[in-house]
């Protein structure tokens, strides 16, 4: 089948994008926070909601077959979609951070000992911060840090000082969702293997701009969001080396995870069921397939070149704007970009742009300790998707002037 390599037809594919915002046409740069959604996937929902709707794994008749093999072809398509080795290494979740929280407890849970610890980087969302914490306080273990230096780059540097053997697990993200930065997370993986650590990544940012295969990476689990990668929302993956995930305890019990159960004694059941307790968004999870399905749709050096050119022309155009700091400077990233401008509060600037039609993201990005770092209070973020166009970055540079100059 011929790959998607027209911006034109990308973008006739989201409803979305044809709505107007205050009375402008919709430029849409929140992308990091979460995507449209392209018709098929809407479509299946649809679908389904209108009545392929049964149960999934539980019940004999024709609905129940045909949503259960939806979610399971789903289920098969994430696992071709990151190269895991085997589908029951592929968990369906509610989101990244549901994934998290389920290492977090259960890994965590079986893992750590008093005195231990636990590293995570600097520049972390606070779900994967916040679980670890919890588990660590429980545990009486300890969250390390692992700093990043000026420019939002990991200091290497300091990493086999901080990876020693009281550290039990590492859980970075692969991309920030303030910095954009790719961070080297295969040189990470391979200096705590090489010390018997497992490691975690974060992959809410990088599995929409970076292809991803978890046995390349030999991460030990990976998690994403669907709603992030244009599927639905409620929907996440965890993916796990089947030794690993075999090894620890279920998360949450109930339906559907079990072998038996009586008062005495309750089995569980095999993975990737062990840890889909109760009834799934299966809906959700279904249509991730005609999520994946879209993205594969779309000609790869198309995608590169369009995400390239974004990014070259967002750096050249945000360094000349006076009083703006741009936070994450490399060599690779993705078009996510955060900023501030001397004078001017990012959620006033986000408030006019909202008004020029342009949805953007500002606060502290549920990345308060990287805003500390900063020594700021927030951030205005612009993140793009595969629908966003060279001309929407120059109108988004052109209200942005303008919003400055408003507020100055
Ligand atoms: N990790 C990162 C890097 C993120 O950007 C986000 C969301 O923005 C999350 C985790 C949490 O994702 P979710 O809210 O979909 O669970």
């Amino acid at each position: 089948m011929n790959k998607i390599a027209d911006i034109n037809q990308i973008r006739s594919l989201f409803p979305a994008l044809e709505q107007s915002v205050n009375s402008k046409t919709l430029v849409y740069l929140d992308n990091g926070a979460t995507s449209q959604k392209p018709k098929q996937v809407i479509d299946l929902v649809n679908r389904m909601n209108s009545g392929v709707n049964g149960n999934i794994h539980r019940a004999v008749h024709e609905l129940s077959s045909q949503t259960t093999e939806l979610y399971e072809d789903s289920r098969e398509a994430v696992r071709q979609f990151i190269n895991a080795a085997q589908k029951e290494e592929i968990i369906f979740t509610s989101g990244t951070t549901a994934s998290i929280n389920l290492v977090a407890a259960s890994y965590g849970g079986k893992y750590l000992r008093k005195g231990d610890s636990v590293l995570v980087s600097e520049a972390e969302h606070h779900s994967n911060i916040v679980p670890w914490q919890l588990i660590c306080e429980s545990k009486e273990a300890n969250l390390r840090v692992l700093p990043v230096d000026e420019n939002g780059n990991w200091r290497m540097d300091m990493l086999d000082n901080l990876l020693d053997s009281s550290v039990k697990i590492v859980s970075v993200s692969h991309v920030s969702n303030v910095l954009g930065l790719i961070n080297p997370v295969e040189e990470l993986i391979s200096r705590a293997h090489a010390k018997g650590i497992p490691v975690m990544v974060d992959g809410a940012q990088s599995i929409v701009h970076i292809e991803t295969d978890v046995r390349k990476l030999d991460c030990d689990f990976y998690a994403f969001s669907g709603h992030k990668l244009y599927g639905p929302t409620g929907t996440g993956v965890l993916y796990g080396k089947r030794e690993i995930l075999d090894s620890i305890p279920p998360w949450m019990g109930g339906g559907d995870m079990v072998g038996t159960v009586t008062f005495e004694k309750t089995t569980y059941a095999p993975l990737p069921l062990k840890f889909e307790a109760g009834t799934p968004n299966f809906i959700g999870a279904a249509a991730m397939l005609e999520a994946i399905r879209f993205v594969e749709s779309i000609d790869k050096k198309f995608l590169e070149n369009s995400e390239r050119s974004i990014v070259e022309y967002m750096i050249e155009e945000l360094l000349k704007i006076e009083g703006l700091r741009l936070y994450g400077v490399g060599e690779s990233r993705i078009s996510l970009f955060s900023f501030t401008v001397n004078g001017a509060h990012p959620s006033d600037l986000a408030m006019i742009m909202d008004k020029m039609g342009v949805a953007l993201r500002s606060g502290q990005m549920c990345a308060e300790p990287l805003m500390k770092r900063y020594g700021v209070e927030s951030m205005l973020r612009a993140s793009f998707a595969a629908y966003n166009t060279i001309d929407e970055a120059e109108y988004f540079i052109a209200s942005l002037k303008r919003a400055i100059k408003m507020l100055s």
